[in-house]
């Protein structure tokens, strides 16, 4: 399937996604038990915009940030087997983690980051997810923040991409193929 057969439908708009992402921080903020002892993890590549906007909302600012790459996609499809291609920088022993994840899809991802901060000795460990799909879980796992729970569509957008396209659309919307267009599967 080329890009140029795809469609966008918007989901959330630039607004919506702004005021979620705030409200989120604020609760994160509420809830921050040693800031100094923070670490926010940002997974990459989806979760790169969410975690600029949710790291510079939530107040103190002033907490260490860490990346990570994961995957467990091939174009729409989980493969379940997830894979650290990039590893963190720095050390997160007995430290408060802060996972910064742009979709809870089967969980797989979320579940083995999770383990691996464990076994890199992270003290404790809170996910907050830009985007929650409850129906496709597999793992037994829930967020501990999210911003907006979706059905069971493939969205782009704010980040997420389809083989590295729409990143850097402002808004989250939800791809539509020429067959789905043409039989007004999404209008
Ligand atoms: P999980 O391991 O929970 O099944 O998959 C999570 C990952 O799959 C997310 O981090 C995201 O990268 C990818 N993913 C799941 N659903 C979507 C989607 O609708 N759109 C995009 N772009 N990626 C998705
Ligand atoms: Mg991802």
């Amino acid at each position: 399937m080329t890009t140029n057969q795809l469609k966008i439908k918007p989901l959330f708009s630039e607004e919506e996604i702004r005021e979620r992402v705030t409200a989120l921080a604020k609760q994160i903020s509420g809830d921050m038990q040693d800031p100094n002892n923070l670490t926010a993890i940002c997974v990459l590549n989806g979760a790169f915009i969410f975690a600029a906007d949710l790291i510079r909302a939530i107040n103190p600012g002033g907490f260490a940030v860490d990346f990570i790459r994961a995957s467990s996609y091939l174009g729409e499809h989980s493969t379940g087997t997830v894979c650290v291609s990039c590893d963190l920088k720095q050390d997160i022993r007995g430290r408060d983690i802060l996972l910064i994840e742009d979709i809870l899809d089967t969980g797989h991802t979320l579940s083995a980051l999770i383990r691996h901060f464990q076994d890199c000795g992270a003290r404790t460990v809170k996910t907050a997810v830009l985007l929650d799909k409850p129906s496709r879980r597999v793992a037994d796992i829930t967020a501990d923040y999210r911003c907006f729970e979706i059905p069971d569509d493939f969205v782009v957008g704010y980040g997420l991409d389809y083989n590295e396209q729409f990143r850097g659309l402002p808004y989250i919307g939800i791809v539509q193929t020429k067959t789905e267009q043409k039989n007004g599967v999404i209008d």
